[in-house]
């Protein structure tokens, strides 16, 4: 029998990740707060809801691709949300970068309402995502998993399962705050060499070929020194959000300071401020003005 997902959210990534089910013969439910990025999808068989509980009606997985804890939020426990239709021992699939500690809740109130939950945050940009080519950070009981891995196959087959519920966004977050760290110091240091007047082809070549390159730090610091931009896939208002979301979860376990996450979310506080739908390399535009320029 045809398998019915309902899919919520259809931005940059969850767009690509909704392809993958209607590709993969998914009997599939869509719902976005604005419909008019769900239009391409309608027309290749997918089935608009008027809302996540619409969606969520039969539906054997409900997965969210969401922006963060409010939007996650709404979709799952508002008075529309999926979890008021969905039948018990169906699959919550959350797949939106949130908090650690909703994770948690989330997973405490749909467990209550006899839902299976996994937490499944994801790395890989948004063109993975519409290639079935992302890496789902997973965190769910082993049996859990197994039964929502038919409904993970259409996103990836790489899938790294770190624990119960909630680790799976322990290390997304981690993840995303190392991130944040490395692309807020390659901002400085470019625009340290660019207002010392260096060669930035040279720059970037002895980045690329030394110790402190990662493939972040060379994607990142090939566009911001061309300042290009281009296709913004993870936006500055994003990455805030996950360099928070991850020095709130290390102040709940550390005993000493974040105080590089700190910095990051003071970085990004700037880089929202200045664009935050912009591409998340776009605070080289803030800290490169020379000394005495207006800020
Ligand atoms: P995006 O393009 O900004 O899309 C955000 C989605 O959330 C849209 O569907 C948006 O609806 C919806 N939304 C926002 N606020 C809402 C609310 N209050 N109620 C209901 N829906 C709401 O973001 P994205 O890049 O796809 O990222 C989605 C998630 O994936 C985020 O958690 C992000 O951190 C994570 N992620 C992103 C990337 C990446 O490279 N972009 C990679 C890995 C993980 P509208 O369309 O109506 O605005």
């Amino acid at each position: 029998m045809t398998q019915r997902v309902a899919f919520i959210g259809l931005g940059r990534m969850g767009h690509g990740m909704a392809g993958r089910y209607v590709e993969a013969g998914f009997d599939v439910t869509l719902w976005n707060r604005s419909r008019a990025k769900a239009e391409d999808l309608i027309a290749r068989g997918a089935r608009w809801a008027s809302s996540p509980a619409d969606a969520a009606i039969d539906a054997d997985a409900v997965v969210t691709m969401v922006a963060d804890d409010e939007a996650s939020c709404v979709v799952w426990l508002g008075k529309d949300g999926a979890s008021a239709t969905m039948k018990a021992g169906a699959l919550a699939i959350e797949c939106s970068t949130v908090s650690h500690a909703h994770a948690l809740n989330l997973a405490r109130e749909l467990r209550g309402r006899g839902l299976i939950t996994i937490d499944c945050p994801v790395t890989g940009l948004p063109d993975a995502a519409a290639a079935g080519r992302l890496t789902l950070l997973v965190g769910a009981e082993p049996a859990d998993l197994e039964k929502a891995r038919p409904f993970l196959a259409p996103l990836s087959t790489t899938i790294r399962h770190f624990g119960a519920v909630g680790a799976g966004t322990v290390y997304k977050l981690i993840n995303n705050l190392m991130g944040a760290i490395q692309i807020a110091g390659i901002a400085e240091g470019l625009a340290i060499a660019e207002q010392a007047g260096l060669d930035m082809k040279l720059v970037l070549e002895a980045i690329e070929t030394g110790v402190a390159a990662s493939p972040q730090v060379i994607r990142h610091s090939r566009r911001m020194v061309a300042r290009d931009f281009a296709g913004a896939t993870f936006t500055s208002a994003l990455r805030h959000k996950d360099a928070a979301y991850a020095v709130a979860l290390a102040e709940s376990l550390l005993s000493s300071e974040p105080i590089l996450g700190r910095a990051a979310v003071a970085a990004y506080d700037r880089a929202k401020a200045h664009a935050p739908d912009g591409d998340e390399g776009q605070m080289i535009e803030i800290v490169s003005k020379p000394k005495g320029a207006e800020t």
